[in-house]
């Protein structure tokens, strides 16, 4: 059943939970002449549930005329063909994850398989990435920092703060001021709905992602709307970001002491243990890949640490 967050903001369920364990919200915008959909799910959620909860509001997925992705990870963006089907929809996105946005084959290529001596994946995660990221589109509008959402009758602020992925970007309401965080906030990891396993964080760039977070602090804003948890109040929101800073923060005291005593370190070796030493992370996954090799690359940049190479064989 949709949630009114404020006049005229609803938050839709989805399917997300049943597929892969884990909460995901989409927002619903009346803005007068645009009714606008915040984030489009995976390729199954138009049909399965964004359909279903806008007909109890009195609307339809034909009644869409622009659809937001925040950045281009599948569960914000792998619905946007349907959505297009359907509605006929502009689809705007951040213009720094273009080329992700409109070809699978690139963005599981630089995402998931940055670094194959880390982590490989099989053909069925494969199989099931490619179908939830469904068919992609021509993202129409293309955002920058600074932008305003084409939104009718309500001002939308766009706030790139990339991190999370290189242009991820926030979304302020000015109207009920409401800051759309999507999954710029992750503080320490989120628990999967049915067991003790957690997600980590995920982010490819420790210096962006501590920028956006700080971005987000200079907002005024009365509610944090994150896309996979519980709508937040300013305070509780702050509190939010702030673990979101002591959790990088740690891991890099972690990363920094890891090296110092063993001298070298691979990402793979790193990644496996910030995912089990640092939270129950189920040792080595993209999350925690992703967030060694971005540890490791600050280091690497402020002269603590030298990448090398060397023959596998
Ligand atoms: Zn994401």
């Amino acid at each position: 059943m949709p949630t009114e967050l404020a006049p005229g903001v609803h938050r839709l369920a989805t399917d997300y939970p049943h597929v892969c364990g884990l909460p995901l919200w989409l927002h619903v915008i009346d803005a007068g002449d645009e009714l606008v959909l915040l984030d489009a799910g995976i390729a199954s959620t138009p049909e399965a549930a964004t359909g279903p909860e806008l007909k109890k509001l009195g609307h339809d997925l034909a009644d869409l005329t622009l659809v937001v992705n925040s950045h281009a990870h599948p569960d914000h963006m792998g619905g946007n063909a349907i959505l297009k089907d359907r509605s006929g929809a502009r689809l705007a996105a951040p213009a720094a994850e273009a080329g992700w946005l409109e070809d699978n084959e690139t963005l599981v290529s630089e995402l998931w398989g940055s670094d194959p001596a880390a982590m490989d994946l099989d053909e069925r995660e494969r199989a099931e990435l490619f179908e939830m990221l469904g068919d992609r589109v021509r993202i129409d509008l293309l955002l920058r920092d600074g932008d305003l959402l084409p939104s009718g009758d309500r001002r939308m602020r766009v706030i790139t703060t990339s991190g999370h992925s290189p242009g991820h970007i926030a979304v302020l309401d000015e109207r009920s001021r409401t800051l759309f965080s999507f999954d710029d906030v992750q503080g320490r990891g989120q628990r999967y709905l049915d067991g003790n396993v957690w997600l980590a964080p995920l982010y490819t760039d420790v210096e962006r992602y501590v920028g956006g977070l700080q971005r987000l602090l200079e907002l005024d804003f009365d509610a944090l709307v994150p896309s996979h948890g519980d709508v937040l109040t300013a305070d509780q929101g702050r509190q939010k970001v702030e673990q979101s800073l002591e959790w990088v923060h740690d891991v890099h005291e972690f990363t920094t002491a890891s090296l110092r005593r063993k001298g070298s370190l691979t990402v793979r070796e790193l990644a496996g243990s910030i995912g089990t030493e640092l939270g129950d992370f189920g040792g080595i996954c993209l999350q925690t890949v992703r967030m060694a090799r971005a540890h490791l690359e600050l280091l690497g940049r402020r002269g603590g640490a030298e990448p090398r190479w060397h023959h596998p064989g």
